[in-house]
């Protein structure tokens, strides 16, 4: 039997380095499109050969900046998956985006080629801040670009970095505000951490205090006039970002391209799938449910509590600290917002048994 699994697409290129950035990309000035394009219809044959023709829920283009790709590798990519395995009809496909590199003939043409959600990294709305990161565009490019993508009737989302050095709640609740000026339906708040290897990693940055960053992050949900579903993650109800949501609830997804990972499910039998695409190994229950557990207690709806997840719990933990984790009346296991605040140590001590093994 086939299991649908959601696909992750990496595209490994941007322009330049941003200054906080440790994430699998490099700067190219001109990225080899067609190795590149290449390599992932090799990877999408190869997993069309191990998995049969799955059925796709989703596809995500993450990067490095997959806006920069030109829009035929874009179709070219598409159209191996749609003739390897079984795209749905309503198929969420995300494109992730830099203001700058994408203006609106190829947005449309992105859009003419499947793209119904747009993923915008806006990171600030001050120039100086967006200077200081390293970003190559000014706040006007990034809105310039919510706006067309909006026009265009497709899913919007943008990405914002908070707690920056000499950022206080104050800032903070401004960046809130100006985000609710925008009329977004999803938005993704990140903490400003400092990454080795980074630029910043050797600037010897004066960071807000772990407290100033907790009121930071209270101060974000207080202000936003959307939801959090997330610990970073932000959406009017039915506006959340289905690839993602679909991962953290333990559903199987594809990896492709250098650095991506996946979790892949055949025979009722759970692989990790590491680096370079084609590698893969066992995961035992008790490895994924443990999975389940730590990205699913992220999310406002929390983990299924199943059997699998039955197992590894340390229920007598659960039981006596219901103000940090609950079980809801949908039988799903949530942190309360002051477990949220913890979820580290909350989740730690559920898996207790695993990690003292
Ligand atoms: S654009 Fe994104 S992936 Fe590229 S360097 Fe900047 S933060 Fe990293």
């Amino acid at each position: 039997m086939t299991h649908p699994h959601n696909i992750y697409i990496h595209v490994p290129f941007c322009i330049s380095k941003c200054n906080y950035c440790a994430f699998f990309s490099r700067a190219v000035r001109a990225p080899d499109w067609d190795t590149y394009a290449r390599g992932v219809m090799d990877e999408l044959d190869y997993w069309a050969r191990t998995l049969g023709r799955v059925r796709v829920p989703t596809i995500f283009f993450g990067g490095g900046t997959p806006s920069l790709m030109p829009v035929t590798v874009f179709e070219q990519i598409i159209s191996k998956i749609n003739s390897v395995f079984d795209i749905d009809e309503k198929c969420e496909i995300t494109l992730e985006s830099n203001p700058g590199t994408i203006d609106n003939n190829k947005l449309d043409a992105f859009i003419n080629a499947g793209v119904n959600r747009l993923s915008v990294g806006v990171q600030s709305l001050d120039d100086n801040k967006l200077k200081f990161l390293g970003r190559r565009h000014s706040t006007h490019d990034a809105i310039n670009l919510l706006n067309a993508a909006n026009a265009r009737g497709i899913r919007v989302s943008a990405d914002f970095i908070y707690g920056l050095p000499g950022d206080s709640v104050d800032d903070v609740v401004r960046l809130c505000r100006n985000i609710n000026k925008l009329g977004l339906q999803h938005c993704s708040m990140y903490e400003l951490t400092i990454e080795a290897g980074t630029p910043f990693a050797t600037m010897n940055l004066n960071m807000p205090s772990n407290d100033e960053m907790a009121d930071m992050y209270d101060a974000i949900e207080n202000t936003l006039n959307i939801p959090r579903y997330e610990v970073s993650n932000y959406a009017a109800p039915g506006n959340e970002c289905r690839h993602n949501q679909n991962v953290w609830d333990g559903d199987a997804y594809i990896g492709i391209g250098c650095g991506a990972a996946g979790r892949i499910l055949m025979d009722n039998q759970w692989y990790e799938q590491r680096g370079a695409g084609e590698q893969f190994e066992k995961l035992s229950d008790t490895a994924r449910a443990a999975e389940r557990v730590i990205t699913g207690l992220r999310t406002m709806r929390g983990v299924a509590l199943d059997n699998t997840v039955r197992k590894i719990l340390n229920m007598s933990y659960l039981r006596k600290n219901p103000e940090l984790v609950q079980i809801n009346s949908a039988s799903r296991i949530v942190a309360t917002r002051d477990g949220m605040r913890i979820l580290d140590d909350v989740i730690f001590n559920l898996l207790g048994e695993i990690n003292a093994t």
